[in-house]
């Protein structure tokens, strides 16, 4: 069994083990309330008082409040709400505060969404103002020092959570000096706390929140230190606890853990030092640059946290890379929002201007300063690991030689796919319906299958055939409509292997693709396993395929990878009946039926990577028949399930991928198939190997 490699320290981290045994304390001997004047509230209040006096320590000030609170969200809340109170009643008494709410263009969320949420509150009706940042993504000095005039508040992280671009505090401040600026200064100090030192006494910043949980205290727990004399508004009232600043009883667990954090912090000798951080940082990208050739790294090392590598790779999604990572068991974050369909750009590498294809791509590592040898060097070994899986599907160094392959493929879904007819025998495919968006992909993938192709066709005009057609060289150019390349002259079939193709039109634009087992020469509608359907709607192939032949549409928004003329007739939801199985289900079913197949869909990176990193099978999944199909695939391997069924559980890493497959089966006919609901990722590992 392998343990997890958890390279997401941006996101949170694990808690410390002196900072777990804290909080237990605090729970077990002292779980007194602070505010109670008997003994026990004295030992709690005591551990509270000693627990802020280490936090100025730390933070390097003497003077000037600190509260505890939940977290960076609250500390960011309560000084954007104390600076605009400040603001609007020297505005009622007539006085000039400036017209703009300043904020740098890759602050966190919390920033401008407070700005714009208190500014609407209050009335103040101030202008929220982006500032630009540089290719480095640091804050645009020129930019700032022409809007300081106007500046009533500047809100500037400290670090970057994304890309751990480092801010030039002392640059901002000095500006702030020579502009005799009063603006109120907030500086998010959320993931620059225990990766270089803060002197908060000798700088001007006004407002500094923190997180806990960003370094190795638990979630829930944060403070915020606000400059002596600097206004401040509490944001939650009630009990007058934190000397009124924020009320509520406090989390003293939390607080004890924090405070054994900060005790590392301040004694030394437990976070590792900047020269080894760098020396990390260095080890892992070495290893990125030889798994992923072509890999970019999209903030400079010399600007940036040592903790935190941002990188993108040409030809590869976020999501991919996501996938892989996640299956050899290495935790990254993507470094763009993704939806369900699209991974959306990171707005912070596009305001530092990078192509949109890297703003679209990108992953985020990051580990804390916590962080041992031994795990950058497992963290290194799997990273290659998870490289040569990518090598091995063709999805990195174009070229690469690819194991023989088989029957349908599809690539891309929901708005777009195409499809590939491969025959392992005579070496050869044909290309159905190439969306422009795979050209290169599908290039590579025959390319690297050394296949010879027979034809790019498309069931209606358009440019992908041409483009494709012009990736691969192919000798003749598309026909000037782009329907079809390689089609026989006057030919009614074209054979591929042992199977045939039959191109049936529909009107002047529209052409479906019938592949099946020819019959003296004919390809009748009885023997049609699948159709190739494009834009055409499945009842305009009634009486031209069978009611279960598999119809392999350009776009699958709306039914999943493929459906049938049965299908469509029948009642769907019955279909969903039954169809997710927790572990105890999968084991049971296994139980009762030991020829039940597990199907992982994962795509085959994900399934070799896994393999290479020795990822276990999770307890849910042991004893069964595993076999790697990725969702491509799946149009290829249904016919042979419907035609001889058995029952049938698909996995995934998170259940999303794997229901998927399961409907797909049901509403074609296969009543045996479920999904492991939740996925590997909910059913923990044990120690048997990945069957091969
Ligand atoms: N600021 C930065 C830079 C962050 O990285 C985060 C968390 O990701 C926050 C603020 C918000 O912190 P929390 O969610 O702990 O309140």
């Amino acid at each position: 069994m392998t343990p997890d490699i958890y390279l997401d320290g941006n996101a949170t981290s694990p808690v410390l083990p002196a900072a777990i045994a804290a909080a237990v304390r605090a729970m077990e001997t002292c779980y007194g309330n602070p505010s109670s004047s008997h003994s026990t509230g004295l030992q709690a209040r005591a551990l509270l008082e000693s627990a802020r006096r280490r936090a100025l320590r730390v933070l390097g000030v003497e003077q000037g409040r600190l509260m505890f609170n939940s977290g960076a969200t609250e500390g960011i809340q309560t000084a954007v709400l104390s600076a605009l109170c400040a603001l609007r009643e020297r505005q009622l008494a007539g006085g000039a505060i400036g017209s703009l709410l300043v904020y740098g263009a890759t602050e966190h969320k919390a920033v401008p969404e407070s700005l714009a949420h208190w500014n609407r509150l209050l009335g103040l009706n101030l202008t929220l103002s982006k500032l630009p940042v540089d290719a480095d993504g640091r804050h645009d000095l020129a930019a700032l020092r022409a809007l300081l005039p106007n500046t009533a508040m500047l809100c500037t992280m400290a670090a970057n959570n994304e890309t751990g671009v480092l801010s030039d505090i002392a640059g901002i401040e000095a500006l702030l000096e020579d502009a005799g600026s009063r603006a109120y200064w907030l500086v998010d100090c959320v993931q620059a706390l225990g990766k270089f030192h803060l002197r908060l006494a000798r700088s001007r910043i006004d407002y500094a929140p923190f997180s806990g949980h960003k370094l190795y205290a638990p979630k829930g727990i944060g403070m915020l230190y606000v400059r002596d004399g600097v206004p401040f508004t509490p944001l939650i009232v009630g009990g007058g606890q934190e000397s009124a600043q924020r009320s509520g009883t406090e989390n003293m667990a939390g607080v004890a853990a924090l405070d054994a954090v900060l005790a590392a912090l301040e004694q030394g000798g437990v976070f590792r030092s900047h020269d080894e951080l760098h020396a990390f940082r260095e080890r892992l990208a070495a290893s990125l640059r030889r798994a992923l050739p072509g890999v970019v790294f999209n903030a400079a090392f010399e600007h940036a946290l040592p903790t935190t590598l941002n990188f993108s790779v040409p030809g590869l999604s976020s999501k991919e890379l996501m996938d892989v990572f996640d299956a050899a068991g290495v935790r990254v974050s993507s470094g763009s929002a993704c939806s369900a369909a699209k991974a959306a750009p990171s707005y912070v590498l596009q305001a530092m201007g990078v192509p949109d294809w890297r703003a679209a791509s990108a992953i985020r590592l990051s580990f804390g300063p916590l962080v041992d040898d031994a795990t950058i060097a497992r963290a290194c070994e799997r990273i290659e690991r998870c490289g040569a899986a990518l090598r091995a599907s063709g999805l990195v160094a174009a070229g690469s030689a690819l194991p023989p392959q088989q029957g349908v493929l599809q690539l891309g879904s929901g708005a777009a796919c195409s499809w590939l007819v491969q025959d392992a025998a005579s070496r050869s495919c044909v290309v159905i319906d190439p969306q422009p968006e795979f050209t290169e992909r599908i290039a590579a993938h025959v390319r690297g299958l050394g296949y010879r192709v027979l034809a790019v066709l498309g069931t209606t005009p358009g440019t992908g055939p041409t483009t494709l057609s012009r990736a691969l060289n192919l000798a003749q150019a598309a026909d000037a409509g782009g329907d079809a390349f390689g089609w026989p002259a006057g030919g009614e079939l074209l054979a591929l292997g042992g199977q045939a193709l039959r191109r049936v039109l529909f009107g002047s634009h529209q052409a479906a693709y019938l592949l099946g087992t020819a019959v003296g020469g004919q390809l009748p509608p009885s023997a049609v396993r699948h159709a190739f359907t494009g834009a055409l709607q499945p009842r305009q192939l009634a009486g031209v395929v069978r009611d279960d032949t598999l119809l392999c549409a350009a776009h699958d928004a709306q039914q999943p990878f493929c459906t049938s003329l049965r299908a469509c007739a029948a009642e769907t939801p019955a279909a969903e009946a039954g169809l997710h199985l927790d572990a105890a289900g999968v084991q049971a079913l296994l139980r009762r039926h030991p020829d039940a197949v597990l199907v992982d869909v994962r795509e085959g990176y994900e399934y070799l990577a896994a393999l290479q990193a020795e990822q276990s099978v999770p307890p849910a999944l042991q004893g069964g028949n595993i076999i790697s199909v990725p969702l491509g695939q799946l149009a290829g391997r249904i016919a042979g399930w419907l035609d001889a069924p058995v029952p049938l559980v698909f996995f995934c890493r998170s259940g999303n991928r794997s229901s998927r497959a399961a409907l797909c089966l049901r509403r074609l006919g296969h009543a045996q198939a479920y999904d492991l609901a939740g996925g590997i990722a909910l059913a923990p590992p044990a120690s048997l190997p990945l069957a091969a």
